[in-house]
């Protein structure tokens, strides 16, 4: 066994024997002298084959991404490699062995590689090579670590739930499996483990903790994957500032081990519906300011038309100040925001910019009185640019809110090393699907509503509001949860008002219902997630990047081709005919 790692070479070892074990990365035979890099997991060493040495002749046969051991004796560098942990030595080598020869590489293996990713992912294994991923795997492994010894302090137990489990509508399409003794009938792989930790908490565990993988059959977008994993959670006898509590402070455990960041908790707190009001969105980036301001005070005895007519119809009129950017906007480029923002379902987007005065696209229909207000009431100054839309009030909210973000990108507004983290509360129990013309679940089904909230789940469900709180770092929801219902008579209540039908519930949820029947005790709990958490303390925004097998936005596995045909025999034991 390899007894030593190539990082850890140093002046130490000045004179002494070593064996080392690795891949070469980089070759130079200068017609005299062979240098070659040999990488290990832990980073680089140089190796010198001289050409007076028994091992020279087999060093000539050497190649990119051969397997070697070598033994030799380390020395001083001619000329250190301020670059390298190991840049002051190199071992002369003094035997060589070949453990294994590789061939001609499909690309060229190394951090700043501009191979296609499809190459790079039908060949991960040699893709895994590369530090810039292995990095990222070692960051995830301690950021499992540091979650595991947080929580085994806190006395939760990880408990493994099933991975053939019973299919059940809400939520995402579920991956199905069928079963080939009960033929006709299927098992669906876990969209995560709820049912199964909330039944945990009825079984009494009290506090159960599971790193679990979850399956969504969704069609994916950039950053989703079709199986992914949940740093799952569940508490009995809690509330949501319990649960609050337990999570930031494991969150800050995960930044001070993995990054040395120090948190300050309490995390800031934001209502769902102010976080929607201020920043357009239920997940805010607060790295940078722009809030969205309202504007209907500075119009309300506007002469501009579109404007009179939306606030005559309880529309709204919104807007943001990008500071100091006027000069930098041509029309050219506010058109292209404003094909932008069309896309959020609004009519449009008006500007004013101030410079030596009040211009842009709504300026000549504004009264010297008005334009004077707006300088005042908004505080503009010189080359200040405020973008106004008038709309709905969430297509409105959501149009800036996207916009927003789109200007703090454009105008390097982030900083990259910057990490703002909140919880965003008390969201509304439902949503309204306008494909299925009937309010959903917002969170799942569980979620328990607001207690003052209850008698309005069957007549008021627009003015439900739930026990729910998500948590967000940077602008992305890295986890979220709620506290569940405990009650039978709520949950079958719940039901009915998401129009499950009597049999739908016996035959879906009837195991569930069941068990509440039976001392639950209240609880709650939340599932971060590990994948984009990963991608956030390393600093990428590619998923691939953090799972070592990743798959390709159609759900296939290049390297193996999954999914695959299967024999004709298999489909017949299942009972299955493709058509
Ligand atoms: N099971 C939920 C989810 O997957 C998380 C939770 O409520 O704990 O989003």
């Amino acid at each position: 066994m390899k007894k030593i790692w190539n990082n850890d070479l140093n002046k130490e070892y000045l004179e002494k024997e070593v064996t080392v074990y690795g891949w070469v990365s980089r070759l130079r035979n200068l017609g005299g002298v062979i240098f070659v890099d040999l990488k290990d997991r832990s980073g680089l060493v140089q190796l010198v084959f001289r050409p007076d040495t028994k091992v020279y002749e087999k060093a000539e046969t050497l190649k990119n991404e051969y397997c070697l051991k070598v033994t030799g004796q380390v020395a001083l560098r001619e000329k250190a490699n301020p670059n390298l942990a190991t840049g002051e030595i190199e071992i002369n080598v003094l035997k060589l062995d070949i453990l294994s020869k590789s061939r001609e590489l499909p690309f060229e293996i190394k951090d700043d590689t501009n191979a296609l990713e499809d190459t790079r992912l039908k060949y991960r294994y040699l893709d895994l090579r590369r530090n810039y991923l292995q990095t990222k795997l070692i960051t995830r492994h301690k950021i499992m670590m540091a979650i595991r010894n947080f929580l085994d302090k806190e006395d939760f137990v990880e408990v493994e739930t099933p991975i053939l489990c019973k299919s059940t509508p809400e939520g995402a399409r579920d991956y199905l499996v069928p079963s080939r003794i009960n033929k006709g009938a299927f098992y669906a792989l876990p969209q995560s483990p709820q049912l199964f930790k909330q039944l945990l908490m009825v079984g009494g565990m009290e506090k159960y903790f599971q790193i679990a993988r979850c399956f969504r059959d969704e069609d994916l977008r950039a950053d989703r994957q079709p199986e992914f994993t949940q740093v799952d959670l569940e508490m009995s006898f809690v509330n949501e500032d319990d649960v609050m509590a337990l999570t930031e402070k494991l969150v800050a455990y995960i930044f001070k081990t993995v990054k040395n960041i120090d948190l300050k908790l309490p995390l800031m707190k934001m209502t769902y519906n102010e976080a929607m009001a201020k920043y357009g969105s239920d997940k805010p980036d607060l790295r940078f300011a722009i809030p969205i301001i309202d504007l209907e005070y500075l119009f309300k005895d506007t002469n501009i038309e579109f404007m009179k007519n939306n606030l005559a119809q309880g529309k709204i009129i919104n807007g943001l100040i990008l500071k100091n950017k006027a000069a930098k906007y041509s029309r050219k480029e506010i058109d292209k925001l404003t094909e932008f923002v069309k896309n959020y379902q609004v009519g449009g987007l008006a500007y004013l910019k101030y410079e030596d005065e009040l211009t842009g696209s709504i300026s000549k229909l504004l009264t010297d009185e008005e334009k004077n207000s707006i300088i005042k009431s908004l505080e503009l100054e010189k080359n200040d640019l405020v973008f106004i839309v008038s709309d709905n009030y969430k297509q409105t909210k959501e149009a800036l809110g996207a916009l927003r973000l789109k200007l703090a990108k454009e105008n390097d507004l982030i900083n990259k090393d910057d990490y703002k983290l909140l919880w965003v509360t008390d969201f509304p129990a439902f949503e309204w699907s306008e494909e299925e013309q009937r309010f959903t679940a917002m969170h799942h089904p569980f979620t328990s509503p607001k207690d003052e909230d209850i008698d309005k789940l069957l007549n008021d469900k627009a003015n439900c509001y739930s026990k729910a709180y998500d948590i967000v770092i940077n602008g992305y929801e890295a986890g979220g949860g709620s506290i569940r219902i405990h009650d039978e008579e709520v949950q079958e209540k719940m039901f009915a008002a998401l129009e499950l039908t009597e049999e739908d519930i016996k035959e879906k949820f009837g195991f569930f219902v069941e068990a509440l029947k039976y001392g639950t005790p209240p609880h709650g709990g939340l599932a971060l997630g590990l994948d984009r958490l990963t991608m956030l303390l390393t600093n990428t925004d590619n998923i691939r990047d953090v799972i070592a097998f990743p798959k390709t936005a159609s759900a296939s596995d290049l390297m193996s081709n999954c999914p695959s045909q299967v024999d004709k025999k298999q489909l017949v034991d299942l009972g299955l005919k493709i058509d």
